[in-house]
């Protein structure tokens, strides 16, 4: 096994490419999958959850910035790949040299494109954006068939995908994601040129597969998380990541002693806290101070005091046999007990995407398949090994 700081997070490749290929069942196999591997596939590592997404029948790929489609790329990434955010015209050149599909929205960025597709002799393709209500992004829906038409007639581009964003399709309530939807077809049916509609995140695969059209655009649900509580549990999701770590230091305590900053802790009886080397600027939110739990040797560890940058405090007073280096689980599972990114998110009064994607660059990744370690990262190092 991998040794090295005493923080990590696990990426179980196999529960990637699971989901990825649930997700697609789901679908009635008609859609094709496009893998939003946005925010570094939000904290599981871009590269490596695209090419697990890739193996598993993923065709095409997301992303919120052109940076992040280069990333990919620079990366040796091949499957097309979807920058679903605004793309500035001076960012023209970066779009067509590493080969991406840009969302248009604006004729600058249409014409700046355009003209480089005639210089180099290509077609660059593009997707439409329709804004059918999220009042977020795209083009609203009475000034869509006139902007099409325009991409229509500059012959560097190819419009080969439209599609929307929905606002609360992880409601119960699926009144204005119904509205949002008929908004779409409604306004794509003026646009028949133009092959691939794409409507549905994770919420809409899991809730209205009816809405999947030519292809999907799950994300939450490739790692393994649903993405509300309110959202049906219709296809099992496998969770992909695992927060660990290992106890650094273990001391005893008086009653009446405090732990960390503010002394917002303070012991009534004697017990035995351990440190974890891991802080708010490894991810683990500082208002959890006081707040959730983390494993030790198969049991929940109270947080005590508060979050420091770098490293916090837990109580293990109640669980025997505590060694240093023991291995501390703050997502994943351990034994028989599990602590999820929704549980962690829930208490933090946020989602499990905000979770995820505030997992820093300092905690290194160690990526596995078939329960064996196949790559690892860190702030130092890149390192693959070839399955044995
Ligand atoms: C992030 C994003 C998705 C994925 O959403 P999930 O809820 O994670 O499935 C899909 N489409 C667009 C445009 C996005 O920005």
């Amino acid at each position: 096994m991998w040794q090295g700081r005493s923080l990590w997070a696990e990426i179980d490749l196999d529960a990637i490419a699971c989901n990825a290929r649930e997700l697609k069942k789901r679908t009635g196999g008609n859609s094709r999958l496009l893998a939003v591997v946005k925010a570094n596939a939000y904290g599981h590592g871009a590269v490596m959850a695209a090419r697990a997404a890739a193996e598993a029948g993923a065709e095409y790929l997301g992303v919120a910035c052109a940076d992040e489609g280069a990333e990919l790329r620079l990366a040796g990434v091949s499957l097309p790949i979807l920058v679903m955010g605004y793309v500035a015209p001076w960012e023209a050149d970066k779009v067509v040299t590493h080969g991406l599909t840009p969302t248009l929205t604006t004729r600058q960025l249409a014409l700046a494109l355009a003209a480089l597709a005639a210089q180099r002799k290509l077609v660059v393709p593009v997707h439409i954006k329709v804004d059918t209500g999220m009042n977020r992004f795209g083009l609203a829906p009475r000034d869509t068939a006139f902007f099409a038409q325009f991409v229509r007639t500059l012959p560097g581009l190819k419009a080969e995908g439209v599609y929307t964003h929905f606002a609360v399709a992880d409601e119960a309530d699926k009144t204005f994601t119904r509205e949002q939807f008929r908004t779409f077809i409604d306004t794509a049916e003026g646009m028949p040129w133009i092959p691939c509609r794409h409507v549905a995140n994770s919420a809409t695969i899991l809730d209205m597969p009816e809405m999947c059209l030519e292809m999907v655009r799950p994300g939450i649900s490739l790692y393994g998380a649903y993405p509300s509580r309110q959202v049906q549990r219709s296809i099992k999701l496998k969770p992909a990541l695992s927060l660990k770590s290992r106890v650094a230091r273990l001391h005893d305590l008086t009653p009446g002693e405090s732990v960390s900053y503010g002394r917002t802790w303070v012991a009534d009886k004697p017990t035995r806290v351990a440190l974890v080397p891991c802080g708010y600027a490894d991810g683990m939110l500082r208002c959890l101070s006081n707040k959730g739990s983390v494993l030790v040797r198969g049991q929940r560890a109270p947080i005590r005091g508060r979050i420091c940058m770098d490293q916090f405090m837990v109580d293990v007073g109640h669980i025997p046999r505590v060694r240093a280096d023991d291995e501390v689980v703050l997502i994943g599972r351990q034994q028989d007990e599990e602590i999820t990114a929704e549980e962690v998110a829930g208490l933090a009064g946020t989602i499990s995407y905000e979770i995820f994607c505030g997992i820093s660059p300092r905690v290194p990744r160690v990526y596995l398949k078939g329960g064996e370690v196949v790559a690892v990262e860190t702030l130092v190092e890149k390192v693959e090994y070839s399955a044995s």
